[in-house]
């Protein structure tokens, strides 16, 4: 009897640790790694020959290189509230850059919305974002106030890059001034903190310690860095690289995506070394395409054939360098349907069974399925853009892109034949044009007005907007 007793003790014992082991085995940890204003040819992956970014291509390599990856708008803010919340922002009003505005709440990321990071708070995961906040600077939007147990990094658009550069200790001291707010002190949590080294090379550092603390629990890394958006600052070091560039522009962009690509490196070393690549799902993306446009300050990108760049309706605008590895899941490979920054959060809640807020419906798909051949259809019939204040929206509808841009006549192009967005068929297709305009007309009715003003009403000249974003 006694014996029999023991023999059911073992099982249950089994019972119980299996199933704490089956619950970690389903939720893989999460890094997204953003860059800010990087073009989409700026990556060995997608083509670039003048920069080599070995360690980025890394994960296209282990992973999946997604060619028609789009974010949900074509300037940082509201693209980046895309990715933390999983919807449109534009359902939100979230649709113009915040001001730097440490004392209005209601410049940032509604509290309505959900974060991922909330979200996965609920199912046991420890977040931390690393980098640019850009999603309100007033203390209820700080991170650690949207679900982010841990942050280091500056709580607006943009920051200098050099620890002599950054003169301001207390962030919530500016008001109201983009430039000034480039210089506050890091942020460790809710303390100033002096850096010492270029501030690319701070923030991987600490991406790969925070692997390294929460290694043994699922975790979230949001690593966010500001390069290469603008001030164009760069080491020796990474400067070195480049004697072969004479554009100076180009050569100190390239520095600093050099940069980047170093600190990918370290962290996926970290990774494969604490023996969790198996278990973690790696993104890296861009927040917009690069800026190019001739009204908008260029950074030295290029988005190679897609037309315009940051703060375009055209896929320049919002096509973005997208990869992801998954090791020992999803089998590298190249995957050409339309996907979204919109897919990473309804991923990762299917994986690990994070709740959704109830009202608030993600607009993204799990892509697992369609990267593994499990599902053979599309995870997106459609992608869209509106920019309000421009009056300006992009329909893709499978390949047909529908272009209304103010009260112009809508244009229509066929991404498959015409990746350029040169050959305006609108007038040989009026049923397509038509079709599409429908089912543009849907979609807006379902989305809002902008709920702050932002930069673009806090300056004249929008060129001005566009430099400091
Ligand atoms: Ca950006």
């Amino acid at each position: 009897m006694r014996n029999k007793q023991f023999q059911i003790f073992l099982l249950l014992a089994f019972l119980v640790l299996w199933n704490g082991y089956s619950q970690n085995a389903q939720k893989p940890n999460i890094i997204i790694i953003l860059t800010d204003d990087m073009g989409y040819a700026d990556v060995g992956f997608n083509g670039c020959k003048d920069i080599p970014t070995p360690n980025i291509d890394r994960i296209a390599t282990n992973g999946v290189k997604f060619t028609n990856g789009y974010v949900t708008y074509s300037v940082c803010g509201p693209s980046r509230a895309g990715l933390l919340t999983g919807r449109y922002p534009q359902r939100f009003g979230y649709e113009r850059n915040p001001q730097y505005r440490p004392h209005d709440p209601n410049m940032g990321l509604p509290k309505e919305e959900n974060t991922l990071a909330e979200s996965l708070k609920q199912v046991g995961y420890t977040s931390g974002i690393i980098g640019k906040w850009h999603q309100g600077a007033d203390i209820s939007n700080h991170p650690l106030n949207r679900g982010f147990k841990e942050f280091f990094g500056h709580l607006g658009g943009g920051h200098r890059y050099f620890p002599e550069d950054l003169t301001i200790q207390d962030s919530y001291a500016v008001d109201n001034d983009e430039g000034m707010s480039y210089k506050t002190w890091i942020m460790r949590n809710h303390e100033p903190i002096q850096t010492k080294k270029y501030l690319t090379d701070e923030f991987s550092d600490e991406a790969v310690q925070f692997v390294e603390r929460h290694q043994k629990e699922p975790f979230f890394l949001y690593l966010a860095y500001n390069a290469p958006h603008s001030p164009l600052q760069a080491t020796q070091e990474y400067l070195d690289r480049f004697p072969n560039i004479k554009d100076k522009k180009r050569k100190t962009y390239a520095a600093m995506v050099s940069a980047v690509d170093d600190g990918v490196g370290r962290l996926l070393d970290q990774l494969e070394a604490l023996n969790l690549d198996k278990n973690t799902l790696v993104y890296f993306l861009s927040d917009n395409g690069g800026p190019v446009k001739s009204n908008v300050a260029g950074n030295g990108s290029d988005n190679g054939i897609l037309r315009e760049g940051k703060s375009s309706i055209y896929e320049g605008g919002y096509r973005v360098p997208f990869a992801m590895q998954w090791k020992g899941t999803v089998n590298p490979g190249v995957y050409e349907n339309p996907i979204s920054s919109l897919d990473i959060f309804a991923t990762i809640a299917a994986l690990s069974k994070s709740p959704v807020k109830k009202g608030k419906p993600l607009d993204g798909v799990n892509l697992i399925p369609f990267l593994t051949g499990k599902n053979k259809s599309i995870p997106h019939e459609t992608i869209f853009l509106r920019k309000f204040d421009e009056k300006g929206y992009s329909v893709r509808y499978k390949n047909l892109k529908l272009v209304v841009d103010n009260n112009n006549p809508p244009e229509l192009y066929n991404l498959k034949e015409d990746i350029e967005e040169k050959n305006n068929i609108a007038k040989q297709n009026p049923k397509d044009v038509k079709k599409l305009e429908k089912i543009r007309q849907e979609w807006n009715s379902e989305l809002v007005e902008p709920i702050f003003g932002g930069l673009i009403m806090s300056k004249k000249e929008k060129i001005k907007e566009n430099n400091k974003d």
